[in-house]
């Protein structure tokens, strides 16, 4: 028999120290203490949030930004969709923009959009203004800003192939405007200051038959349903692919397909995706990619990377019960 000594008796979930609420500026958006964020991730897991904000507009943000005290720590998501929120929970400030950040606008052959904005909503926005060049968003299931941020990219165009611009609000809050070519997107990757927040992005299109733009999305959405187990609790693709290497190919050939730990499966269907397949900790998400890092290494020499972001901190190790304090709760010697 173990015991946790950080979980609750009436098993809530794990209760951060709280050492941030009563030291937070009042805003116009939405403050919440200790709160669940994994309904608000693909994977569904992990603790909860010490703070979770939702500002009402950037204004709110870049006054919340300027006014708390830099020691706290700051974690920005968007839906999740590339994120292994760990089971301990994330110390500090989560935030996460919403509808005062969701605006889409065509702009000539531009669209402006917000970073809480769905990509698949600047693709139809597109759409529907025949701006062709931006399908490809409606493949990935994230906002604006995770695509920033991941360089994200499908179908054969990436977010470096269509940003003019993106403006950001910086640890103070001060704003910048940051033009593509300072942004250093490549493979997954953007070398803009990891504490920014982006707030807004240009982004680049050009004029199209809206028929053609109408098929090509069509296909890509034929495309993913036959490849990626869209419907499932994952996070998209685990490991980034290796240069000259395909993850889920190496993933496949070292055996790992449907490999289980816990409740974290490896995708039968497409072998470079972990699934939660119904009560996975974030504990098992992580130890089972872990094992397919192990094994992939074992088998070809080649390390994979993670491309998901595992933020927050584990559960502390579980403490055993003393023999002692065993035998008096009744337990076996
Ligand atoms: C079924 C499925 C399919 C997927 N297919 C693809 C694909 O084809 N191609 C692809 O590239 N990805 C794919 N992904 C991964 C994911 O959708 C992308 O990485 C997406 O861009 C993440 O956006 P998000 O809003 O969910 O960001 P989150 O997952 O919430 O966050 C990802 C990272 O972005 C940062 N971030 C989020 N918002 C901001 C912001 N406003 N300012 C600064 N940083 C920010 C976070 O801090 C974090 O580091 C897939 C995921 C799933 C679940």
């Amino acid at each position: 028999m173990s015991r946790r000594p950080d979980l609750p008796d009436d098993g809530s979930p794990p209760r951060l120290p709280g050492r941030v609420p009563g030291r937070l500026p009042p805003v116009r958006g939405r403050l919440a203490n200790n709160a669940p964020i994994g309904p608000l991730t693909w994977f569904r897991v992990g603790g909860p949030a010490e703070i979770l904000f939702r500002p009402a507009d950037p204004d709110d943000l870049a006054g919340f930004l300027a006014a708390i005290a830099p020691d706290i720590p700051v974690t920005v998501i968007g839906v999740g969709s590339n994120l292994l929120v760990r089971d301990g929970g994330i110390a500090g400030v989560t935030i996460r923009l919403g509808r005062g950040f969701a605006a889409v606008a065509a702009a000539g052959e531009a669209v402006e959009a917000g970073a809480g904005a769905l990509d698949l909503n600047v693709a139809l926005t597109a759409a529907e203004a025949g701006i062709a060049g931006l399908e490809f968003l409606s493949g990935i299931p994230g906002t604006i800003g995770g695509g920033l941020r991941m360089n994200a990219g499908a179908y054969g165009a990436e977010f470096k192939d269509v940003v003019i611009s993106a403006e950001a609000l910086d640890r103070g809050g001060a704003r910048h405007t940051v033009e593509l070519a300072q942004m250093g997107l490549s493979y997954r990757h953007s070398s803009v200051d990891p504490a920014w927040i982006f707030i807004r992005a240009r982004l680049r299109g050009s004029a199209g038959d809206p028929d053609a733009i109408a098929r090509r999305m069509a296909d890509i959405k034929a495309a993913r349903e036959a490849s990626q187990p869209i419907r499932a609790r994952t996070g998209g693709s685990t490991f980034a692919n290796p240069p000259g290497e395909e993850a889920w190919r190496l993933i496949d050939r070292a055996g790992c397909r449907g490999l289980v730990r816990g409740g974290a499966m490896v995708s039968e269907k497409h072998t470079n995706f972990l699934i939660n397949t119904g009560a996975a900790t974030a504990a098992d998400i992580e130890e089972l990619g872990e094992e397919v890092r192990r094994r992939v290494h074992d088998s070809f020499g080649v390390v994979l990377e993670w491309e998901i972001r595992r933020i927050g901190r584990p559960l502390p190790a579980v403490a055993p019960v003393a023999a002692g304090e065993r035998a008096a709760a009744g337990g076996a010697p």
